[in-house]
């Protein structure tokens, strides 16, 4: 195959994917439509231009998005050096000052030999070896090619994210399992039911309507009015449950929040509203808060949200989300490898693939260009282990549930379950760091014997 790779997109997954393939021997041509054309949140024509907030989240190795950061600093991530390099005081969260980072990084793509930064738009998707990493605010033009390319109902215009709980955290007491009309494939139940009375259905309403909310952007404005998001048919036309709310105290009782079907076992009658939960992931540590996608400030998503009858001390994995975000559904179309099924020659990084958050970003960039470059050299791609959180992220994505597929940042509620369950939370924390930074080694030192191997081979 021909040493070249043509990656689409100058973000934080484009950066990081040209980086890691120029280093690997690549011939790389990176295209950014920036600063010709923007994308309504961009403000420079910078490469990896962070479009919010300028942190890039905890550096503590214990929680979710510090171990991912360590993973990817063990692999050689340009970005997350130059972000250290560009730091600010913050405690213990990496922030950066986002003109430094940009500019860094730019000069470093600008003055490397085998990266050519071309400046223009692409409207179709390139033969060839291919990264797409075109992110949330995919151009018009572009999006149209994916959804050609993917079939229209696996690409998405839109996040509606219901808020994700962790199991631990949820009181059993209170709660029951049970599915509407005891129709379900478990026999408990497919689900956990929060019930509730008229007293805290209203209360919980009355709060609702009044929390603070994200303020929308003008390219989100449709959200107010509903918007095609997700693939199963309940998100067509789905709002936040706040506009919802609004629309009526009775609205959520007769929508996402109804009882019928429902019976407490410990009261034996029907509650007059229940908030349903429903299993996010194969290990049952996590569960979705069905019908509760929201633009509610998450300090606001804690308090109301705790509100509810047995999510007192809940503890959320992921707060809800509403905003424009193209992407794609990856559990038809993408490997773990973050190739595509259809075409083995392209792959897919960043926002676009339905992994959240700047460092999740920049963690798929980094596998696609090594990737990339593996495939270049007639060598299989890194599929990463699943005790990793990289390996838990690509797993999840291209292995979720086909009904309510959202894209998903690093938590812990990903990774296989350990040997010796641990209650203590920070304990087990510490566990799951400890064994992914392990298995990550070992893996990296296999693929370094190959790579070696492959080099002396090749050069013999
Ligand atoms: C408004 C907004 C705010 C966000 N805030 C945060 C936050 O605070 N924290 C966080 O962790 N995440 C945030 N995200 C989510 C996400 O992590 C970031 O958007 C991140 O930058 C995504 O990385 P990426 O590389 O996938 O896409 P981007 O960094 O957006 O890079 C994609 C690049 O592709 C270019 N492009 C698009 N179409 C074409 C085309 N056809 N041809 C050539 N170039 C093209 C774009 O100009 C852009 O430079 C936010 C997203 C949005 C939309």
């Amino acid at each position: 195959m021909e040493r070249v790779v043509t990656i689409v997109g100058g973000g934080l997954a484009g950066s990081e994917a040209a980086w890691q393939a120029a280093q690997r021997g690549l011939q790389v041509r990176l295209y950014e439509m920036r600063p010709k054309k923007t994308t309504g949140a961009h403000r420079t024509g910078y490469l990896a231009e962070l479009v919010c907030s300028n942190s890039l989240g905890t550096t503590l190795v214990d929680r979710a998005g510090g171990l991912l950061k360590e993973e990817i600093r063990r692999m050689g991530s340009l970005l997350l050096a130059l972000a250290q390099e560009c730091a600010v005081p913050a405690g213990s969260a990496l922030a950066v000052d986002r003109e430094c980072f940009a500019r860094k990084v730019t000069e470093a793509l600008e003055s490397h030999p085998n990266i050519e930064i071309i400046r223009e738009e692409v409207t179709d998707i390139p033969q060839g070896l291919t990264i797409i990493a075109s992110g949330p605010l995919t151009s018009p033009r572009l999006s149209q090619a994916l959804a050609r390319f993917t079939g229209r109902d696996h690409l998405y215009f839109y996040d509606a994210i219901a808020p994700i709980v962790v199991y631990d955290s949820i009181n059993m007491d209170v709660c029951f399992r049970g599915s509407r009309y005891g129709r379900g494939t478990q026999e408990e139940g497919d689900y956990i039911n929060c019930p509730m009375n008229e007293e805290q259905y209203y209360a919980f309403v009355d709060a609702l309507v009044h929390a603070e909310r994200i303020e929308l952007h003008d390219f989100e404005k449709e959200l107010e009015q509903g918007v095609r998001a997700g693939k199963h048919p309940f998100f067509e036309g789905c709002l936040p449950i706040e506009v919802m709310a609004a629309r009526g105290r009775d609205a959520l009782r007769f929508g996402p929040l109804r009882p019928t079907g429902l019976i407490d076992p410990r009261t034996g009658k029907q509650p007059f509203a229940v908030v349903q939960l429903r299993q996010d992931n194969l290990a049952a540590t996590l569960y979705n808060m069905v019908g509760f996608q929201t633009n509610l400030k998450f300090s606001e998503q804690k308090r109301v949200f705790r509100m509810i009858p047995g999510l007192e001390n809940a503890e959320f994995a992921r707060y809800g989300q509403m905003h424009r975000n193209t992407y794609i559904f990856a559990p038809a179309v993408l490997e773990p490898s973050l190739q595509s099924k259809k075409r083995p020659d392209l792959l897919f990084a960043g926002q676009i693939v339905g992994v959240e958050g700047y460092v999740g970003n920049i963690a798929t960039g980094l596998l696609a260009g090594w990737n990339a470059a593996r495939i270049a050299h007639g060598l299989p791609p890194l599929v990463l282990p699943r005790e990793t959180m990289l390996g838990a992220l690509t797993y999840y994505i291209t292995h979720a549930s086909e009904a309510d597929f959202q894209p998903m940042k690093a938590n812990f509620g990903l990774l296989p379950p350990l040997e010796q369950p641990i209650r203590d939370k920070r304990a087990r924390h510490q566990a799951y760091a400890q064994r992914a930074l392990q298995v990550l080694e070992t893996f990296l030192a296999r693929v370094a014997e190959e790579e070696a191997r492959f080099k002396n081979a090749t050069l013999s």
